[in-house]
């Protein structure tokens, strides 16, 4: 195929005949490639508000800034810019070191529900928060790294509470699924992800919407860093979404075993 790379080595035997190595390269070619456009793609996130802030800010050195309805404004922008760009360096290093880590399994009790208590209250400043409704079952720990799965938590939640519709709840349930696992589901009744979007979500920097998710304050990194937070804690990711209806991310984590 065209995307097939092969690599050839040649190795001369004592007797002078040759023996040709043909090495299926195809999937480190892939890795390399994925490597060079994500390091392009956060480039590229970062350049954007930069140049804008600089921008305001040099606008601001000249006769504007001499206007204090001008400067709060545009003070108000570049801060802004600056706080995009925090965002995304925060989740740029959560992700290089959840991928650090990636061969380190997780071995702590970690009671969910209580983490789900506490990523409710960091949420609580943000608009939607009124329509957060929780139903928790009895469930045992699961077995985990606790900052990466509240991070999970609250990418998940977060992401229901920016694209849910306002007035309509979000709801995050807790129950067990059999024994040796617990079920997470985070449903909301927003305007649900077009199907042929939905295996691409959890690619690093792929949205739907763009312009919808940046002036959200997404960093199209939030469900790059839950799938491989679920992969380090051996667990199952599922998004099913319905346009106009609604999503929602159901999340599978094995529990902590009784020896
Ligand atoms: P972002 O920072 O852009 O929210 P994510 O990686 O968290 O990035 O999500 C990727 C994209 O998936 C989002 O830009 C959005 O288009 C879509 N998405 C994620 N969660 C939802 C949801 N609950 N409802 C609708 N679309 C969603």
């Amino acid at each position: 195929t065209r995307d097939q790379r092969w690599e050839m080595r040649v190795r001369t035997l004592g007797d002078g005949r040759r023996v040709v190595h043909l090495i299926d390269r195809t999937g480190s070619y892939a890795a390399e490639r994925m490597r060079v456009d994500f390091v392009a793609n956060a480039s590229h996130e970062l350049r954007t508000p930069l140049a804008s802030l600089l921008g305001y800010v040099e606008t601001l050195r000249e006769d504007a800034g001499d206007d204090p309805g001008t400067r709060a404004r545009f003070l108000k922008i570049v801060f802004g810019e600056a706080q995009r760009m925090q965002r995304l360096i925060e989740d740029l290093i959560s992700l290089s070191r959840i991928e650090a880590e990636k061969y380190r399994v997780p071995d702590k009790a970690v009671d969910l529900a209580d983490l789900i208590d506490q990523v409710t209250v960091e949420l609580s400043g943000s608009p939607r928060a009124a329509d957060l409704v929780i139903q928790i079952a009895d469930v045992p720990a699961v077995v985990g790294d606790p900052t990466q799965l509240s991070q999970l938590l609250h990418n998940v939640i977060g992401n229901a509470m920016k694209y849910g519709r306002d007035a309509t709840p979000v709801t995050v349930t807790l129950q067990p699924e059999g024994e040796a696992m617990v079920r997470l589901s985070v449903a909301d009744e927003g305007e649900g992800i077009p199907p042929q979007h939905i295996p691409r979500l959890t690619e690093r920097f792929y949205r739907v919407d763009s312009g919808r998710s940046r002036s959200l304050g997404g960093t199209g990194l939030g469900l790059a860093i839950v799938k491989h937070i679920v992969e380090r804690h051996r667990g199952r990711l599922d998004i099913a979404s319905a346009v106009g209806k609604g999503t929602t991310v159901t999340i599978l984590l094995p529990v902590q075993r009784l020896s």
